[in-house]
């Protein structure tokens, strides 16, 4: 029995149920991979970040397993009172490898990443200046500071550079931030004019690449890397939980900034650090990255292919430049209809609406991956075919 009865809650989650947009959360029985078990039933799988299938990846778990087996599950304690260890250590050397920048600094993951670098860089007498797009981590860090904040439409230059000029000279610092990839619709943030706007009117600039990295760029070095702006853009942000295939996010960033967030980085100071199974998986998939760019070509093959199945058909598929493919249905309830006619297809693929997305601008987004067969992206082909004529969407 509770205290009490939470009665305003009760009406917020009618409220739901009344808009059609009421769930439970799926349970999937066993491993998240190109196909899913999902109420005792297979199906081809398009609703995962696991880009290259790295997740399962025999090397990855290998690398996991004998981790455990020397330095156990957890870490013990936040790395200030030596919850660190040499493998995080050693995980962040590899990546600054990766990545061509002078140092890298982990966190717990790319929504602790987001909250703890921009909460400890800016402060009152700085201004940040999103996109309005931003993913949610980077709205929660803005919200923890105590910076001035203004907002620019969607990849909008002119939009952006009024903010630039209108602010010039009234703050310590201005901070650009975007994201590299916008998850919703795949399209890319225009990196080379935001550094030169940046350039011009003395701002610093923030990439939030969590759905870059690995996917975007040589080996999947991130959209820094794909625009060739390698020492032009002064944090860079990935996470280690997607193509990564495993758990974390991480800064790319020069030596005096590693040496500031390693002071002032709060989920570094207040939570504990990545577990050492997770940490010796992220060097492990890092190596791969490294050795061999096959995956990535995989997974890009793969997404063309998709993109244009679906668009033979007549499907909006938006404009994506990137493997994720939304395919915008538009009202509400009608997207989580097509989607669930998808399952009883065979195929997973998440409705994402309002208030994640604009209202009217429902989609089930299509995340591809270089795990998939030829064959599963047949199936999946075929379900939206049969779904959309169902629903005469097509
Ligand atoms: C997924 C995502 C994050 C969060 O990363 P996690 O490692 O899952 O916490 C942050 N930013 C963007 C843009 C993302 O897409």
């Amino acid at each position: 029995m509770s205290v009490h009865d939470l009665k305003f809650l009760e009406e917020k989650v009618d409220q739901l149920k009344k808009d059609g947009v009421y769930r439970t959360l799926p349970v999937l029985e066993g491993k998240n991979s190109s196909t899913i078990v999902l109420d005792g039933k297979e199906m081809v799988n398009l609703s995962s970040n696991n880009y290259l299938g790295l997740a399962n990846h025999p090397k990855l778990k290998e690398a996991a397993i004998k981790t455990i087996e020397k330095y156990g599950v957890g870490a013990g304690a936040v790395r200030t009172i030596i919850g660190n260890m040499d493998i995080h250590e050693e995980l962040e050397k590899k990546l600054a490898e990766f990545k061509h920048t002078e140092r890298v600094f982990i966190y717990q993951s790319g929504y602790d990443c987001n909250v703890g670098t921009v909460q400890a860089i800016v402060e009152k007498g700085d201004l940040v200046i999103s996109d309005e797009l931003n993913h949610a981590s980077i709205i929660d860090g803005i919200r923890m500071t105590k910076a001035d904040k203004a907002i620019f439409k969607h990849s909008d230059m002119e939009d952006l550079e009024r903010v630039l000029k209108e602010n010039a000279g009234k703050y310590k610092t201005m901070l650009i931030i975007t994201d590299g990839v916008f998850s919703m619709d795949g399209d890319l943030a225009k990196l080379p004019e935001i550094v030169e706007l940046a350039e011009k009117y003395g701002a610093i600039t923030y990439v939030d690449d969590a759905h870059g990295s690995g996917v975007m760029g040589s080996h999947g070095r991130g959209t820094v890397d794909h625009f060739g702006l390698h020492d032009k853009v002064d944090f860079v942000i990935g996470t280690l939980s997607k193509a990564i295939g495993v758990k974390g996010g991480y800064v790319a960033c020069n030596e005096v900034a590693y040496q500031w967030l390693n002071h002032r980085a709060r989920p570094v100071l207040f939570s504990t650090t990545l577990s050492p199974g997770d940490t010796a998986a992220c060097i492990a998939s890092v190596e791969l990255l490294m050795e061999s760019d096959e995956l990535q070509k995989k997974l890009w093959d793969n997404a063309k292919y998709f993109k244009e199945r679906l668009g033979k058909l007549g499907f909006n598929t938006g404009h994506s430049e990137t493997p994720i493919t939304p395919v915008i249905i538009g009202d509400e309830a009608k997207t989580m209809e097509f989607s669930k006619k998808l399952r009883e297809y065979g195929v997973f693929g998440s409705a994402i609406v309002f208030p994640t997305v604009p209202k009217g601008t429902g989609r089930v987004r299509c995340m591809i991956s270089a795990a998939h067969s030829k064959e599963e992206l047949d199936k999946a082909v075929a379900a939206f075919e049969k779904a959309g004529k169902d629903m005469g969407i097509i």
